[in-house]
């Protein structure tokens, strides 16, 4: 199973949601109560979550939540900025950072799963200018970079 890489407690929860807030504000959307609900089960997780297993979650509270609903919330979320969805392992995880909308870069371990979280935004610049320089104007960048975490070397 994935090791938790930042334990986020409830007080760190409150933030997170108060934070996803006025986000939502400044953009002009609105954090929807089943939308706050995903992000706030996400934030329960201890790593990257797959779509069905929140549904199933979200599915002992509610019976409405059917896999259209959550897949349109966790879209939002991850429009947003306020959750990303790791590709290669198809599933998603709260933003650790709060909202890194433009650019990411994941950790993952191979072996256990642990996806960290970095707050790319410097890492990500020279990408980003030398993209300019060919004429791309780059909105997000997502990068997932696969390999063994600490842990799992010093077990091995
Ligand atoms: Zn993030
Ligand atoms: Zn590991």
């Amino acid at each position: 199973m994935a090791v938790m890489a930042h334990d986020h407690s409830a007080h760190d929860r409150a933030h997170h949601i108060a934070e996803a807030e006025r986000i939502c504000a400044a953009a002009s959307e609105s954090l929807t109560p089943l939308r706050r609900r995903v992000l706030e089960i996400l934030l329960d997780q201890t790593g990257p979550a797959k779509a069905y297993d929140l549904l199933h979650l979200l599915d002992t509270e509610t019976t409405q939540a059917k896999p259209p609903t959550i897949y349109r919330a966790l879209d939002f979320l991850v429009r947003m900025g306020l959750a990303h969805r790791i590709e290669s392992l198809n599933a998603f995880v709260a933003c650790d950072v709060g909202a890194c909308a433009r650019s990411t870069i994941f950790l993952i371990c191979e072996k256990c799963g642990a996806a960290e979280e970095f707050d790319a935004g410097h890492a990500l610049v020279d990408l980003a200018d030398a993209a300019k320089r060919d004429g791309f104007a780059i909105k997000r960048t997502m990068i997932e970079a696969s390999g063994l975490c600490a842990t799992c070397q010093r077990a091995a």
